[in-house]
């Protein structure tokens, strides 16, 4: 689907994704920089995407005269959202290109499934999963192997920025734990302790070609991610290149197609560089990887379009040291809980600031509103400049 190109009805040649929120936007947004027409399939009104799409269709994931829509007025159709029923994914793959599969969604959905996929590329990648057990019946909670403890209970499903996890030291804990989250399916994993987190982007073809960012470090608060570090020489080149090879081996193993995020943890294990372990990914461009829209010569969303369109991929160069802040709705309200405007005009007076919001119209505590990326020539100035820019933001 070559940019620019007209389908035989005459239409501009047109991508869909489905979901509207920051991922669809800057995905559109690539897009249209690339000539192509865009589409976008969400419920809800005024959505990050749908602001910057022209062609809004207001209809729920599952609903077919909207899925019926989305396919008769593109060529093909990408996902920002892991949570879109697969079923959806497959009802448009009869129909037109869809990338990533249903089938990857469908893994990606499931913690159990996931964790599965894992443990069967851990020999070859080299690295595996936390220790875990599967947690669905009475009788597995029972039999749950006190070596995991203390552990994170996390549900298999639905899970996100450390909603649907709690944290238990003891038997009981876990059992009142389980109860809580309703008795759904979990997976209950041992606590590790985390030197760093880190996540590799890869982008995959059509063709097995594989393209990749250098290893990111990110830093989570409240289970959300709060800040990436995107300073080539920062990691050690071993355990970056084992992250990048274990990544591009999770992909090839799925015939994955489009990109795709995966999240390690990097433990204490005595050794200096510490141990990788795989925590989850992510089968679409990811938060960690928003840097690259201003520090790199291709971007996550440009090489998700070009995924999804069969065009070239080209390695991508990152060709400054970034540090990337999210915005949060938090910074919306002062101390007192009284709404106030973050101060823009200081932030955007200081050179190597990239300000991106998302257009969303109510800020609320850990919703995600924008992000801030702070490029400069040395790690080092890019650390003080995120400081000035964390200070002005308060
Ligand atoms: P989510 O889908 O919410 O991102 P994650 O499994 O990535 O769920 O967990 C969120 C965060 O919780 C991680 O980024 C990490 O900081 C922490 N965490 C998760 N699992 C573990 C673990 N087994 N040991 C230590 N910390 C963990
Ligand atoms: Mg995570």
């Amino acid at each position: 689907l070559l940019p620019g190109s007209l389908s035989p009805s005459g239409q501009p040649c047109t991508l869909g994704v489905l979901g509207g929120g920051q991922l669809g936007r800057m995905f559109v947004q690539a897009a249209q920089k690339l000539g192509y027409a865009c589409a976008v399939l969400e419920p809800e009104d005024h959505s990050p995407a749908a602001q910057a799409c022209p062609q809004h269709i207001q209809a729920d994931y599952a609903d077919l005269l909207g899925l019926e829509q989305l396919a008769q007025r593109c060529d093909a159709i990408t996902t920002e959202f892991e949570n879109v029923p697969a079923e959806a994914l497959r009802w448009l793959a009869q129909r037109r290109a869809v990338a990533p599969s249903a089938a990857a969604v469908a893994l990606a959905q499931d913690r159990i499934a996931e964790k599965a996929h894992f443990s069967a590329c851990a020999q070859q990648a080299g690295v595996g999963p936390a220790p875990y057990a599967v947690i669905e019946t009475e009788a597995q909670l029972q039999a749950a192997p006190t070596a995991l403890l203390p552990g994170i209970l996390k549900t298999a499903r639905l899970g996100y920025d450390g909603k649907g996890q709690q944290r238990v030291h003891t038997g009981a804990e876990l059992r009142a734990a389980w109860q809580r989250l309703g008795g759904v399916p979990c997976v209950l994993e041992r606590l590790l302790p985390l030197k760093a987190e880190l996540s590799v982007l890869v982008a995959r073809g059509r063709d097995g070609q594989v393209v990749h960012y250098p290893p990111q470090r990110n830093l989570h608060r409240n289970g959300i991610l709060a800040l990436t570090e995107a300073c080539p020489g920062s990691l050690p080149a071993g355990l970056a290149a084992r992250a990048v090879s274990a990544s591009a081996l999770i992909a090839a193993q799925l015939g994955y197609v489009g990109v795709l995020c995966v999240e390690f943890f990097v433990i204490d294990d005595g050794s200096a560089e510490g141990a990788l372990v795989l925590n989850e990914m992510a089968p679409r461009p990811h938060n960690s990887g928003h840097y690259t829209l201003d520090a790199c010569d291709v971007s996550q969303f440009e090489l998700q379009v070009r995924t999804l369109a069969g065009l070239p991929l080209v390695a991508p160069r990152q060709h400054s040291p970034a540090l990337m802040l999210n915005l949060l709705g938090e910074l919306w309200f002062d101390a007192q809980g009284q709404a106030r405007s973050p101060d823009w005009a200081a932030v955007l007076a200081l050179p190597g600031a990239h300000l991106h919001l998302y257009g969303k119209l109510e800020a609320r505590p850990g919703r995600k509103m924008g992000h801030l990326t702070l490029t400069g020539s040395s790690a080092q100035q890019v650390r003080a400049t995120a400081l000035a820019a964390a200070a002005i933001l308060g």
